[in-house]
Formats: C-alpha cells, sequence, structure tokens
C-alpha cells in the first residue's frame, strides 16, 4: 500500500493459519496420493488399491490390508501432530524407520476435503469409521473387512483459489500414475492396483525388482536388466543397449522411501558403467539403498521426497562399485554395444 504508516502486525486467526499450514503438506492431489500410500505400507500391508478419480480432485481411494488403527485411538488420526510412529522425544526423530512420522497428512486433507476413513485391526471384531472436515469429526461404528480405506473427496472445493491453479485432470492422473510406478518398482513385494476413473490403469503382483519393471515398463525392458546388490545397494540395471537420452527412468530409494535422486547418484550409476555407455545417455535404474537412519534425513520439506544424506560421497561411491559389479558380472552386457 501506499501509506507511509507501516501496518500493525497481528497473528493470524486460527482458521487461516490451518489453511496454510495444510497447503504445505496437500497442494494437490498428488500428494494424497503419496500420504494415503505411505501410511498403507507403514500399516505393513501387502495389498494396497488406489483409485482416483476426477484427477484426483473428486476422490483419491486408498484401500490396504495392513494393520489397521484401534478403536480408541482411531478418533485422533486425523488430528494434527497425532502420530503412532514417533516416541514423544525430539530425538527418536533422528531414527525414524517409518515413511510418516510427522502427524499432519490426515489432518491436512480433512482441511483441503472430506475425509472419510475406515479401519479395522485383524484382532478387533467391529471396525471403526471416521469422517473429518476442518475442525468435525465424527466417529462411528461400522463392520469393513481388516485393514484400512481412506477416501479423501472434493478436494480443495472451498478454496477455489486453490482448485483454479490445479492441473488438468489427465496432467495429474499422468503424473499420478508415475508416482504410483515407483512405488511398485520399489516395493515389488506387494499387490498393487491403481485405478483411474474406474478403469485399471496399472497393476502389479508380487515379484522381483525385474518383475516390477515389467509391470511398469514392459516385458522388453525387463528382459534387459542386471540384479545389482552389494553395499546395501539392491535393485537392478539395465544392461549397455537399453540407454534413454533421459534420466527419467532412473530410480532411488532411501529405505524404502522413494526419493528425488542427488545428481550424485544419477553420476555414480553412469560411471559405473565406465566406458559402456555412450556420452549423455542414461540408463533405467531401480535401486534401494539401505542406510543407518541416523545417516538420512527425509525431514527437509513436508512431502519428505528430498532425503538429506550425512555421506553422500560415501554413499555415491557404493553406488558406483554396486553398479560396476553387475555389469562385471555379465559378460553379456559387455558385449552388447557391438550387438547393436
Ligand atoms: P503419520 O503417518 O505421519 O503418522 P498421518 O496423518 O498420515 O501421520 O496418520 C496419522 C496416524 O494414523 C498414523 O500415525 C497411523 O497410526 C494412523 N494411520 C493412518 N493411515 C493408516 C493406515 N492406512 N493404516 C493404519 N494406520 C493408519
Ligand atoms: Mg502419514
Amino acid at each position: 500500500t501506499e501509506s507511509a504508516v507501516p501496518s500493525p502486525i497481528r497473528v493470524l486467526p486460527p482458521h487461516v493459519a490451518r489453511l496454510i499450514a495444510a497447503g504445505e503438506v496437500v497442494s494437490r492431489s498428488l500428494d494424497v496420493v503419496r500420504e494415503l500410500v505411505e501410511n498403507a505400507l507403514d500399516a505393513g500391508a501387502t495389498r494396497i488399491e488406489i483409485d482416483v478419480e476426477g484427477g484426483g480432485l473428486r476422490l483419491v481411494q486408498v484401500r490396504d490390508n495392513g494393520r489397521g488403527i484401534a478403536a480408541e485411538s482411531v478418533a485422533l488420526a486425523p488430528q494434527r501432530h497425532a502420530t503412532s510412529k514417533l516416541e514423544p522425544d525430539a530425538r527418536s526423530m533422528d531414527r525414524v524407520r517409518t515413511l510418516g512420522f510427522r502427524g499432519e497428512a490426515l489432518w491436512a486433507a480433512a482441511q483441503a476435503g472430506e475425509l472419510r476413513l475406515v479401519t479395522r485391526p485383524a484382532t478387533q471384531v467391529g471396525a471403526c469409521e471416521v469422517r473429518a472436515h476442518g475442525d468435525d469429526v465424527q466417529v462411528a461404528r461400522v463392520s469393513a473387512p481388516a485393514g484400512t480405506t481412506v477416501r479423501v473427496q472434493n478436494l480443495f472445493a472451498a478454496l477455489p483459489a486453490r482448485l483454479r491453479t490445479q492441473a488438468a485432470p489427465a496432467a495429474e492422473v499422468r503424473e499420478i500414475t508415475a508416482l504410483v510406478g515407483r512405488y511398485v518398482l520399489h516395493w515389488p513385494q506387494l499387490f498393487w492396483k491403481l485405478s483411474v476413473d474406474g478403469e485399471a490403469r496399472l497393476s502389479h503382483a508380487p515379484a522381483d525388482h525385474r518383475g516390477a519393471v515389467a509391470s511398469v515398463y514392459g516385458p522388453l525392458s525387463a528382459n534387459r536388466v542386471l540384479t545389482v546388490q552389494a553395499g546395501g545397494v539392491r535393485g537392478v540395471v539395465s544392461r549397455p543397449e537399453l540407454t534413454r537420452a533421459r534420466r527419467d527412468r532412473m530410480h532411488f530409494s532411501v529405505n524404502g522411501r522413494p526419493v528425488q535422486a542427488p545428481p550424485e547418484l544419477e553420476k555414480a550409476v553412469i560411471e559405473g558403467f565406465a566406458e559402456l555407455l555412450p556420452a549423455g545417455a542414461a540408463p533405467l535404474c531401480v535401486l534401494d539403498l539401505t542406510l543407518n537412519p541416523e545417516d538420512q534425513n527425509p525431514n527437509v520439506h513436508p512431502a519428505k521426497q528430498v532425503v538429506a544424506l550425512a555421506d553422500l560421497s560415501g554413499v555415491a561411491a557404493r553406488v558406483r562399485e554396486a553398479v560396476a559389479q553387475a555389469l562385471a558380472a555379465h559378460p553379456l552386457a559387455r558385449a552388447a554395444p557391438a550387438l547393436v
């Protein structure tokens, strides 16, 4: 404003502060998919089914067969900073073994849309239903199979500016499909199913990393990968004849969490190929890194897709070595460029 008089500082009213904070956790439907899938993984599910309608704005639903939430805890689940994953001391944040720990996802989803959660531990007779929207939380007894189904509907319906700036449904669905694909690649031992507007988009039955590559990128790619397993690095890397101009199929997880790879790790994989890879070419890889919880920190951003590593160059060296070993063990891989 033009006035020379400074505006007074005021503390925002709680409902505005809440919406701002919730928007950092859930700013698009992709965020809801990621948070609900990570909750299912943390619950030890072996089967995860995801339904998306209207680009995820009308509906995101994730059904799992995990351990569920006990009746006495269920009303707390959509409360902010309520979690079963951290001990109540700050130090326990330094040794997180779960994907979640901030206790904000269900809360944020209930601020941004209408949350409905139905859950039953296998050891409990009846199921509980929780409906939450804004500050309103209602619990009811229902019957349901063991496990948890969480549904978020009408995302951002009460936030017109946020709604208007969402990506087109088709574009969001593409990114959601890629996101679920990354979970399939890093958690290939589970059943996965993604449906979009009622049609199956991606299905996967338990397999190894190669099988996951088949589910996500097709059997031709799956037939051209080598197993990597050394020094806390597990997964697959493509043979040199299967290369790409972009690094868009290089996937990394740290302790089960798919993460945006630091460029140093992508470079380490490429260096592991030495002269086998044409200049500028990138391989396909799916690599799961196992680190001490103390040596990695996912608490960089609410989405937790960036992970800070205590010893990036040491981890890069392990990756380079593991990839080099995988290639050395397969003489076919070395002969391959001559066949192309
Ligand atoms: P966080 O995952 O960080 O703990 P959330 O808001 O995502 O926070 O979930 C709150 C709590 O609700 C979790 O700590 C967990 O106890 C419970 N919960 C959420 N989703 C599930 C699920 N699919 N299965 C079992 N428990 C769940
Ligand atoms: Mg969570």
